[in-house]
């Protein structure tokens, strides 16, 4: 049974989706004349209780277009060791806003506002950047869909606050955190600036994410957009299938996570094993023993159809979504048991 573990970026669009986009009314977006990616961006503004929203082509580009509002050359932005805005976004911090970055350790992934407080650095002091901007990811991919404590969010946003610093969210898992842990939207949406989601992951859009904020901040990424090329024109009939996957595909979420803890409980029981990480959202993250190839391990698998990523030294990568239904899983598990 063909199973692909890969990541929540393989999901395709459904049939229903397919119908709907479709359907959707067009204009030239450049001149905000589309209908749907209008209403897709008051959908997604309002879904957060902020003011506006930016649809755009991917959620690097979604990050990279709010650091560049948010910091101008020389700055520094505050995140992660782990954040997908400087580990997998080709430099682009330096390379589109020529802005420098704090490194935070964190527990997996996830930094603390102590860390925080003491990386800002003295704007009075000529030496040092000036710290401009702290970023936040939530869930953390790299720390295998680790959603944060609320509370230590709304610490951090104490800290950037006292220091009037803004707070971005890379939330292209967002809504894994949000359903997990029943926190109303709205709510949480007030610890941050400017927010960006990813449509085209674990929602089952092909394609798409959306940046939230202000509507200074929205006005200023849209030309930050235009100037990365980022401009389209008759966007609707592709921002509808993100339309529908806000509409539809937020709160079956939960299965997902529910698979990801079946394929957690069974790799924790594999000889070849060392550990898991604990299973939070719909990742799942394990770490091979020592004489275990994950090359090899791959290649066995994917010869029976089980498709997933090697996701660092010995360790590998499984992300549930809405193209894995319980059959997969079963199927997956009753493979690895018996390989
Ligand atoms: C996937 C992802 C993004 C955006 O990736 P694109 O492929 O550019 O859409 C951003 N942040 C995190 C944490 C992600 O997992």
């Amino acid at each position: 049974m063909y199973t692909d573990l890969r990541s929540d970026t393989v999901t395709k669009p459904s049939k229903e989706m397919k119908a709907f986009m479709l359907d959707a009314p067009v204009g030239d977006d450049v001149f905000q004349e589309d209908p749907t990616v209008n209403e897709l961006e008051q959908y997604a503004a309002d879904y957060f209780g902020m003011e506006a929203a930016l649809y755009c082509s991917s959620g690097t580009q979604t990050n990279q277009i709010a650091i560049n509002v948010h910091c101008r050359p020389g700055d520094e932005v505050i995140c992660s060791k782990d954040a997908h805005i400087y580990f997998y976004e080709g430099g682009g911090i330096a390379k589109n806003s020529g802005s420098s970055v704090l490194l935070l350790p964190g527990d997996r992934g996830r930094i603390t506002a102590k860390d925080v407080a003491s990386g800002i650095k003295d704007p009075n002091n000529p030496h040092y950047p000036l710290t401009t901007l702290v970023s936040l990811e939530d869930t953390m991919n790299r720390g295998g869909g680790a959603i944060y404590d609320f509370e230590e969010i709304k610490a951090i946003r104490n800290v950037c606050k006292s220091y009037n610093l803004p707070l971005h969210l890379d939330g292209a898992r967002v809504f894994n955190a949000l359903i997990e842990n029943n926190i109303p939207p709205k709510e949480y949406a007030t610890q941050f600036d400017s927010i960006s989601i990813c449509l085209s992951k674990g929602l089952g859009a092909p394609v798409g994410s959306v940046l939230i904020g202000t509507k200074d901040f929205i006005h200023r990424a849209r030309r930050a957009r235009k100037v990365m090329g980022g401009g389209m024109r008759q966007a609707g009939i592709i921002a509808a299938g993100g339309l529908y996957a806000l509409k539809n595909n937020i709160t079956r979420l939960k299965e997902d996570h529910q698979n990801a803890q079946k394929l957690g409980t069974a790799l924790l029981n594999i000889d070849w094993v060392e550990e898991v990480l604990p299973v939070q959202t719909n990742i799942v993250v394990a770490k091979l023993k020592t004489h275990v190839s994950v090359e090899e391990l791959i290649a066995k698998c994917a010869k029976k159809d089980i498709h997933f990523m090697a996701f660092g030294e010995q360790t590998i990568r499984m992300v549930t979504h809405l193209d894995v239904n319980d059959d997969h899983i079963e199927y997956t598990i009753d493979i690895l048991k018996n390989l």
